[in-house]
Parts: C-alpha cells; structure tokens; sequence
C-alpha cells in the first residue's frame, strides 16, 4: 500500500507514549535533560525552555549559560552549571538555542554530545549544518516559517506556501526530525516517514516564549526515551492542548502555558 503523506496521532496514541514512572524509576532513569538557553539579552528563554522541561516530567534538568540566576529564582530544582555544556554532567537529551544570542561555542558543544538534541530558535541559526549532518545521535530541529526558510535559503513565502514540502526537505537535507511550527505544526522523521499533523493548538499559542516551553517539553520527552519524532510530536500535542487550557478563549502567556501541562497530561493519560 502507499504510504499515506499525513497521520495525525489520537488522543491515544499519545496516552500509550506518556512517559511514566515506576517502582524502579529514579531521577535518573526517568531522564535528565540539559538546557542550554538563555543569555544575557533573553534570561527569559532559559526559564520557559526550563520551565517546559520539568512540566514535561524530567528526573532533572541540568541549566548551562549565563541565566543561572533567573532559572534558580524561579525554578530552585534546577542543577546549573556557568562551565560548557560538557562539563556539566551527564544528560540523556539536550536542548540547545532558545534565546542564546551569538553563543555558537555553546551550540557547538552541544552538537558535538553524542545523546540526543533538540535545536531551536538561536540554535538553529549557529549550528553548523556540516556538523548536523553528521551527528549519529537523534536530532530534532523545531523552526518555524522564517527559521526554516533560513535553514533552505529560501524566502519565508516559500515555506509558508509549501509546509508539507518544506518539511520532508529539511528533513532529508539534515537527516533529523522536523518539527515545523505554525498553526498546524508538521513533524516530518528524519528517514522520510509519513509526516504528522499536529490536531492540537491554538492561534492564543502565538505568543512569546511559547516555543521555548515547547522545546522544554519535547526535550523531556526525548530524555525519557520517545524517539525524535515521537518526543516532537508527542510534545506538540502537549503543548498545543495545554494552549487552550491555559487560554480557553482569553490570552495566556507561555509561563500559563507551561503550567497547564500537567493538567493536560492528567487528562490524556486518563484514556490509556
Ligand atoms: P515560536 O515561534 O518559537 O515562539 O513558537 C510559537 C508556538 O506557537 C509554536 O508552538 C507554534 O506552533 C504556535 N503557534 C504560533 N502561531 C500559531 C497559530 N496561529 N495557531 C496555532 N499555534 C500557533
Ligand atoms: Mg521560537
């Protein structure tokens, strides 16, 4: 049969993925993800990257950069570390970009890990595509339009009039897992699967700091063991029903959003 170009997971689909702990479980096992976010100019993106990830279910999230300060005042679970991301610690997934400026050394160290990564917004305009390529660790990239339009070299329209296209092509291109951003969010796998349209969501997402909790999120997800495309989807799901709890009609900022996943999660897990 041919393989259909579009799937969308169900609610239960989702229910079966959601990571959980048990008897055995210790902080560890349940997965320690590393961020590496955040800069002087955008503290911010470090705190809802944080944020995401242990909403997202995290053993423990392990902070490298220089918004050690902001992530400890309002999330004191964090392990920070002011070193390169290598020095601190061992993780079983990173997140590497929301708000971290000009800091290609960061990135870089980060790429070079041989665990899963997650790249972002900053990350994804740092990274060397050369060294993207030819990581053997799962990779997941979450761009929106105008990212991924810098990611092909081609105008935003392009990508915008071309979603599902664009996707498999990044994918292809860098052999990662795609998540593109938009009011329908596209996963595409790295080995040219069907590509996943994400049912969730909602327009009161487009709003600040709403992408680096999603890349918190997805991150958890990839250290507890969901492959990339599952973390990514499985966290876009998330994140999108966590959108309209948080706004149910009205604004909601990304730190509601982040704040709304366990409820979310509560309910989804209550199907399996
Ligand atoms: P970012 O662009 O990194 O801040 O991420 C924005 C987040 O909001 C992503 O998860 C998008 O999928 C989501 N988003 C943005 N605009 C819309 C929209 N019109 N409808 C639904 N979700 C959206
Ligand atoms: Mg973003």
């Amino acid at each position: 049969p041919a393989v259909p170009e579009l799937e969308a997971l169900q609610y239960a689909d989702v229910a079966a993925l959601l990571p959980e702990p048990g008897a055995e479980s210790d902080k560890y096992r349940r997965g320690v993800v590393g961020i590496a976010a955040g800069s002087a100019t955008y503290p911010g993106a470090a705190v809802l990257a944080v944020a995401g990830a242990l909403r997202g279910g995290a053993g423990a999230v392990r902070y490298s950069g220089p918004a050690g300060d902001e992530v400890l005042a309002r999330f004191p679970e964090t392990l920070v570390h002011a070193g390169p991301p290598s020095a601190a610690g061992r993780v079983q997934a990173w997140v590497v970009g929301p708000g971290i400026g000009e800091d290609a050394a960061r990135v870089a160290d980060v790429l070079a890990q041989d665990v899963p990564v997650l790249v972002d917004a900053d990350g994804l305009r740092l990274a060397d595509p050369q060294v993207l390529r030819s990581r053997t660790a799962p990779t997941v990239l979450t761009p929106h339009a105008g990212e991924a339009a810098a990611l092909l070299g081609v105008p935003r329209e392009e990508v915008e009039s071309a979603r599902l296209a664009s996707v498999r092509r990044l994918a292809a291109e860098f052999s990662a897992t795609v998540l593109l951003k938009g009011s329908t969010t596209l996963v595409a796998p790295a080995d040219g699967g069907p590509v996943r349209a994400n049912p969730t969501g909602t327009s009161w997402l487009a709003t600040a700091g709403s992408g680096d909790v999603l890349s918190g999120l997805s991150g958890a997800l990839l250290a507890a063991g969901l492959s990339g495309v599952d973390a990514a989807s499985v966290g876009a799901y998330l994140h999108g029903l966590a959108g309209r709890r948080a706004a149910s009609g009205a604004p909601a900022s990304a730190q509601d959003v982040a704040a709304a996943i366990p409820e979310v999660w509560r309910d989804v897990r209550g199907e399996a």
